[in-house]
Formats: C-alpha cells, structure tokens, sequence
C-alpha cells in the first residue's frame, strides 16, 4: 500500500496476533495500512519480513515474536521501500537486515523523506538495510533455507520477493496485494507486470502466497493480478495512438482494476511513451 499517509491515522498503529500460514511460517496484520508482516521459525534461528510503520511498531513487533518462539532472531528482510514495510528499521539496529541496494538511493528521497515527516519521523529515525544485495541472498535458519529475491523495478524500485521453499510459502511484498494492487510514483508500469511473469515462473501450484497486504492467496491470483496489471501499460499504449489525452484516460479505457488504484501507473505510462506515442523508455530491468 502506497497510498498517501494519514497524519489522523497516527494514532491508530496497532498490531494482530501471529498466526500460522504453514509449518514455521507465521503472518500478522499491523495497522494502519493493513500490512502483512511474516515470521518464518527455523531450528536455530528465525527471521522477520517487513518492520512496521515506524520504530515504536518496530519494536512492538520484535517483542511480539516471544509470543511465538524462543528461537533468537537473527534479523528482518525488507521486501520493499514504503513506509508500511520499512520505516520501523531503526528497532532492530542491533540485528542484522536484508534489504534491496537501492534502498541507499532511496532512503534520501525526497518523497520517501516526506512520508517519513507525515509520520512524525525525520531521516534520523530511519535505516538502510545492514547488508544489501543485486539480485538473490540466502539465509539459513538451520532447517531450512529462505531464499531473498529481486526481480526488477516493480511496484516500487526495491522489490524483494521472501522464498520458503521447503515450506511452500512466498512472502511477495507489495507485487502482490489482495484484493488490488496500488501504483506509486515509484512504480513501473511495464516492469511490474514482467516481474510477475518472472514470479509466476517461482510459485509451485499449490503455494501458499502472502501478499503485502490481505489475506493469503494462491498461484492463481498472480495470474489473475498480472493480467489486470498489464492492461495499465498496453491500454494505455493504444489509447496514446488514438489521441486520448492523459485527463480523457479514465472514461477512454476499459480498465479491470479500480481507477484510485492505477491512476498513477497510468500517469507514469503516460509519461514514459511522451506525445508521439513512442515508448522512451524501454524496460531492460
Ligand atoms: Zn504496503
């Protein structure tokens, strides 16, 4: 969810209890954006997704992890830059955290500073992961390995999908959301439906699949989420070549998803192809 932060909301943060999605895995909703933060136990240690809103859910989180299992925590994977999922690092400086290499760029971000003051944080008060990577990591929990994966610019530039093979269960970070999705400023509308195909290609048929936000689903929502995801960049391709203007898209197109949820995706696909109709940027990642 990337929706614009309520200040009124502020005081509303609160967290679920865990439960159980699969052996050794675990999911709880925090507010309030609704996000799913993950919790995978392995034989010697165990590993968080996602850290809340700001640091006072950070640390709510980490303390609520005793309520599940005495196996230490060894730290928190960030599956991507909003706020919901990353702005309470700064509860966790004495663990280790994985996280995208863009976050670096990011974290200074004029937007993401901006959420981060609509919260009532400042840059001081955030994180950049301990340790960040390009394109895959593994971890191991001792049972079992968790595999960290990043399939390109997505729904924002640091998507991270949370792999649990030996489980069967994906944590998918916002590329997924139940029931729809939302674009970002910072989201690609071409490469996201690309990092879909590439995810698709990972998910067993009877995976358990934990979006970013909602209840859990299966392989078959990707599918069904890819295809409204990709009528954003195609739809507006042709109505581009038709001569609809940017403020005549809404009416102009048939679009499977609600407006509120991909009118930046189409503003930003607007963009890219520029008047003429001719894409300006070619998605190579
Ligand atoms: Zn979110």
């Amino acid at each position: 969810m990337t929706a614009p932060s309520d200040p009124s909301n502020r005081t509303t943060a609160s967290e679920g209890s865990w439960q159980p999605v699969a052996d050794g895995v675990f999911r709880l909703v925090a507010e309030p954006d609704s996000v799913n933060i993950g919790l995978i136990v392995g034989s010697e240690s165990a590993l968080l997704i996602d850290c809340g809103s700001t640091p006072a859910q950070g640390a709510r989180l980490r303390e609520s992890v005793a309520s599940v299992t005495d196996t230490p925590l060894i730290g928190v994977v960030i599956t991507h830059e909003d706020r919901d999922h990353w702005f309470g690092l700064a509860a966790f400086d004495d663990l280790e955290s994985w996280g995208h290499e863009t976050l670096a760029e990011r974290i200074d971000a004029p937007e993401i500073l901006a959420e981060a003051e609509s919260l009532g944080l400042t840059r001081a008060d955030l994180r950049t992961p301990t340790t960040d990577f390009s394109i895959a990591r593994a971890l191991d929990l001792g049972d079992r390995y968790v595999e960290l994966v990043h399939l390109g610019h997505a729904h924002t530039h640091s998507d991270v999908v949370v792999n649990v093979p030996v489980s069967n269960v994906i944590f998918t970070g916002d590329l997924i959301e139940n029931p729809h999705p939302w674009f970002g400023p910072a989201s690609s509308p071409r490469g996201w439906p690309a990092t879909l195909n590439m995810l698709i290609g990972m998910v067993k048929p009877d995976a358990v699949v934990v979006p970013g936000h909602g209840d859990v689903v299966d392989g078959k929502f990707i599918v069904q989420q890819l295809a409204g995801l990709a009528s954003v960049p195609y739809t507006t391709e042709r109505l581009v070549r038709e001569g609809v203007t940017v403020e005549q898209a809404e009416e102009a197109g048939e679009w499977p998803l609600p407006w509120e949820n991909i009118a930046e995706g189409v503003r930003t696909a607007y963009a890219e192809m520029g008047a003429e109709g001719v894409r300006r940027n070619l998605p190579l990642i």
